[in-house]
């Protein structure tokens, strides 16, 4: 019998359940057996009790469930070959060669790098007399295949991440209890939200809500002149009658010297044009909760589609992360997206953000 594993790697993500359910029951009803990845990579490493098989009603109730129920971590073994080995040794001793993996980019990466090096780790493992050469020949291959689990919307090649729609209906929520209470007072507030290189979250809750201004990584402000721009910008509106405004900071918001933009900052040049200002930082209330009819359905079929692929692949298929177009479940290259990924933050490095707006799949606004 074929046996399957589904892991979640990295920050979590709402939504996440709903992809390890849709991975073991599509599993089972292809035929497979499908283990369980407990906390990330370190799972991997350890084996034992964190591989479990998981049965159909294992499952039951995690469409709705916030965050990971397998639990996530950041391994540093993993980074290592040598942890990468004894990952495989696990592997190979329960009889599983295909994993799907629901994280970020890192966690992709060291997923495909898992997959090239594995027919070099299996030599070694029978060269140290781990395993027979006859009892590693089933599992001379690895397939991966890829799941992104993320709430920053921040992979190229699929339109949404699983979580991002969720991590923002819940900035949305909280910018509308915000805007209540500034109203009445008639304040300014300034609400920073996640996304390190990335400013889906900041840009679309900002549209949403009707923010007065957002700042975001991939458009830098203007050194020395966005507080100008900033009050002009907030006084036209209350100008217009507006009682209150709002400023979303993407966490990793930069002016175009590359210096990030503060939330603090950014209250001081409000408070410079007179306004009564506070600061709210949204922090982890973005992960949690369960997740969006939206990231549901999304990890619901690509989850299916990952057994699919993965019941598909051959040795010589790149390994594919499975994504969203136009409303189409896609199979995209994974190193091809987690490249083009980079080349965003590398744009943003070098400072050349026109290049870094064109190179997200969603519509800037300009
Ligand atoms: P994300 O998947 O959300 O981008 P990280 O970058 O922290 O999160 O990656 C999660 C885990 O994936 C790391 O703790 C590590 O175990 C593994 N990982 C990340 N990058 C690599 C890599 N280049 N090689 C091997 N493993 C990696």
């Amino acid at each position: 019998k074929r046996k399957i594993a589904v892991m979640t790697s990295g920050g979590d993500s709402p939504g996440m359940n709903s992809a390890v359910r849709a991975v073991v029951r599509a599993g089972i009803y292809y035929g497979c057996d499908v283990y369980a990845v407990y906390e990330g990579y370190e799972g991997l490493l350890q084996g034992g009790d964190l591989l479990r098989k998981m049965e159909w009603q294992d499952v039951r109730g995690w469409l709705s469930e916030g965050g990971t129920l397998i639990g996530t971590a950041r391994c540093m073994g993993f980074k290592e070959r040598k942890g990468r080995k004894q990952a495989a040794a696990n592997l190979i001793t329960q009889g599983i060669d295909a994993l799907v993996v629901c994280g970020g980019d890192g966690s992709l990466t060291g997923a495909d790098l898992f997959r090239s090096e594995w027919p070099s780790l299996v030599e070694e493992l029978v060269n140290d007399g781990v395993f027979t050469a006859e009892r590693v020949e089933p599992y001379r291959n690895l397939k991966i295949v890829g799941l992104v689990g993320s709430i920053d919307n921040d992979m190229s090649g699929t339109d949404s991440t699983i979580g991002a729609y969720s991590a923002l209906e819940r900035i949305c929520e909280m910018v509308d209890y915000i805007d209540a209470t500034a109203k009445s007072h008639s304040r300014a507030f300034v609400v920073e939200v996640m996304g390190r290189h990335c400013g889906w979250l900041a840009l679309m809750a900002g549209i949403a809500t009707g923010a007065d201004y957002i700042f975001i990584p991939e458009r830098a402000a203007p050194a020395g002149e966005w507080q100008a721009e900033l009050k002009k910008v907030c006084q036209a509106h209350r100008d217009k009658g507006r009682r209150n405004n709002t400023v979303i900071v993407a966490e990793g918001a930069l002016d175009n010297n590359l210096k990030s933009i503060t939330a603090e900052e950014v209250k001081d040049a409000l408070v410079d044009l007179g306004l009564d200002t506070k600061i709210t930082t949204l922090g982890h209330v973005q992960r949690g909760g369960t997740a969006v009819a939206h990231d549901r359905w999304l990890a619901t079929l690509q989850g299916v589609d990952a057994v699919k692929a993965i019941l598909e692949m051959t040795p010589e298929t790149p390994s594919p992360l499975i994504g969203i177009l136009e409303n189409k479940i896609i199979r995209v290259p994974l190193m091809e997206s987690v490249k083009l990924t980079k080349s965003v933050a590398t744009a943003i490095e070098s400072q050349d953000f026109d290049k870094a707006i064109s190179l997200r799949d969603t519509e800037f606004i300009e």
